[in-house]
């Protein structure tokens, strides 16, 4: 079963998707704040980490940066954010995600099949 560890904070929209990926048959960890994230990566190794970017403590651009600094951490990252500028999405990819999508252009249905395309 590939897992997925989801990083956000409104918890609203974290329950649907958490309801939506587990309906796909994925195993889904969701963290509603930053900062268990890097430890919980560290151990865990999810295949994919669904990253959100204005969360309460640390930023998501922080987060991605740490996995970033270990080269073994080989889980696909993907930031789900409403930072839609043309500058953000360059940025979370230029900082290393694998992919950058943007929360309200995509229902939670439509969102878990971008993600069966991947992993
Ligand atoms: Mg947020």
């Amino acid at each position: 079963m590939k897992s997925i560890l989801l990083i956000e904070d409104d918890p609203f929209l974290s329950n649907i998707y958490v309801i939506k990926l587990e309906e796909a048959g994925f195993n889904v960890n969701a963290l509603l704040s930053g900062k268990e994230a890097l430890k919980e990566i560290e151990e865990k190794r999810p295949d994919l980490i669904l990253l959100d970017i204005v969360l309460p403590d640390i930023s998501g651009w922080e987060i991605l940066e740490q996995i970033k600094k270990n080269p073994e951490i080989k889980s696909k990252i993907m930031i789900l954010s409403n930072l839609g500028q043309k500058e953000d999405k360059e940025k979370g990819l230029k900082m290393g995600a694998d992919y950058y999508l943007i929360k309200a252009y995509y229902t939670p249905t439509e969102l878990v099949e971008e993600i069966k395309k991947i992993i």
